[in-house]
């Protein structure tokens, strides 16, 4: 992409409204604009993150097994009257009317609607184990949307629903969902703690979320130290190994890491105390097992081999999707703007043109723009007839991985200058050494 063709509308102040880093870092470098309290536009530089994180998600899910589709946002409210939650569900639920009366309301969640397509098509014990996931914006007329699209109204959230004929199975879809979540999240640069919580008004047994450490997340946490120095790496998984995916929940449940809801102060006393920590939180998922709750509200049951028909046991799994870009934005910047991890990156190069016009220095950027393309990479090439500095101001404020600055001193020489943002080291590099570096 050319920057000179591009709409990258950057902020030169810094907006008084956002009160945390990531939410004036969205705002300042052109990501997004609110439309109304809670409810953003995505411009073109966020919306090619959303797409990258979206798509992490997608091949994760479909890696375990899970089977991607895609329901309405908006729902019947007769289906959660069935369910019991059309009245408790309050005030974060945005109802609707159509013009002949009818209730709608804008899906906060999905339970009852992918248990009214599981019922409506399954009744065998053969066609289990299920598990169908999508990536749907919800509503949720949220008390206080803040903090940008960390707290929106509306937002984008993977959502997946295991189906199962019994509690083994189901806890076998959990534990695949924690392994895929682990893994999803550190593509995406993050760590994220799976923490044991309270499963609120979804109601059920077990329950974890995922919590990136940060000072201006909005859950208080507490945790032993040596969680955070499990890491996922690039471990071969066998989805369908139950005890392997087992193992796994327990190395990374096993530690004590809590949110406020279940902190047991008598539990974390007992962890030696240089390693007691106390934090703040940012819950970028979380992973249920609620039973038969809808399923018997409902009735989704299937018919099992020796003739009875049993209520599914199922659990839901959400990622907030749209908040991973703030929580990313917020573990990953410096006070010069963001710093965006390889795996999520809007371009993954970025070339300065020193001096536009220059017919040397205009060649060498087109090369170089040719050569990362050609490797199926895309670059943002700064072709504006700007001031050096305006430049790296703007490459710095939007976080790419790499900046290759080209200018008439260095290509006198045959170099060109390769910047790291992440440890702003440079270094002299012909335009060959530089792509293939960044490749
Ligand atoms: P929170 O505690 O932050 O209100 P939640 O527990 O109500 O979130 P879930 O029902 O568990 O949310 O939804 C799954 C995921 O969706 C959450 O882990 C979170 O990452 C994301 N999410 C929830 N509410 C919002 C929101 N208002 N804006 C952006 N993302 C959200
Ligand atoms: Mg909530
Ligand atoms: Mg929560
Ligand atoms: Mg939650």
């Amino acid at each position: 992409m050319r920057l000179s063709r591009y709409f990258l509308p950057v902020l030169k102040e810094i907006p008084a409204e956002a009160q945390i880093v990531s939410h004036r870092l969205m705002l300042r470098a052109g990501m997004i604009k609110q439309a109304q309290a809670g409810i953003y536009s995505w411009l073109p530089l966020g919306f090619k993150v959303l797409k990258k994180i979206e798509n992490i998600v997608h091949e994760e899910q479909i890696r375990a097994g899970h089977i991607p589709m895609l329901m309405p946002t908006l729902q019947s409210a007769d289906l959660w009257r069935e369910s019991g939650r059309y009245d408790d569900y309050g005030e974060e639920m945005l109802r609707i009317s159509d013009r002949h009366g009818r209730d709608m309301l804008y899906g906060p969640t999905n339970e009852e609607l992918i248990t009214d397509i599981f019922r409506s098509h399954v009744s065998s014990y053969k066609d289990l184990p299920l598990t169908l996931y999508h990536i749907q914006w919800k509503f949720r007329d949220e008390v206080r949307p803040r903090f940008g699209v960390m707290r929106g109204r509306e937002f984008l959230m993977k959502d997946g629903y295991n189906f199962d004929v019994d509690k083994a199975a189901a806890m076998h879809a959990y534990n695949r969902h924690l392994v895929s979540y682990l893994r999803s999240y550190e593509r995406m640069g993050l760590q994220a703690i799976p923490m044991r919580a309270d499963s609120g008004p979804i109601g059920g047994d077990d329950t974890h979320e995922f919590l990136v450490l940060a000072d201006t997340g909005e859950s208080e946490v507490f945790y032993d130290s040596a969680v955070t120095d499990l890491t996922f790496g690039d471990r071969a998984i066998d989805y369908d190994d139950v005890a392997q995916c087992q193992g796994i929940l327990e190395e990374f449940t096993s530690r004590y890491a809590r949110t406020d809801e279940t902190h047991d102060p008598a539990l974390f006393d007992q962890i030696p105390e240089d390693r007691r920590r106390t934090a703040r939180g940012i819950e970028v998922g979380q992973i249920f097992y609620f039973g038969t709750k809808y399923s018997e509200a409902l009735g989704a049951t299937v018919q099992t081999a020796d003739g009875a028909a049993v209520p599914v046991h199922m659990g839901s799994h959400g990622i907030g999707v749209s908040r991973l870009v703030g929580a990313i934005i917020e573990a990953s910047h410096d006070d010069k703007g963001i710093i965006w991890p390889e795996g999520v990156t809007p371009f993954h190069c970025g070339i300065v043109n020193l001096k536009q016009g220059d017919a040397e220095a205009d060649g060498a950027c087109e090369a170089l723009y040719g050569s990362l393309t050609a490797l199926g990479l895309e670059p943002l090439y700064d072709d504006r007839k700007e001031r050096a500095g305006g430049k790296f101001a703007t490459m710095d404020l939007i976080g790419l991985p790499w900046r290759i600055t080209v200018g008439p001193r260095g290509l006198k020489n045959g170099v060109v200058e390769l910047t790291s943002r992440r440890t702003g080291e440079s270094e002299e590099l012909t335009p060959q050494e530089a792509v293939e570096k960044v490749a």
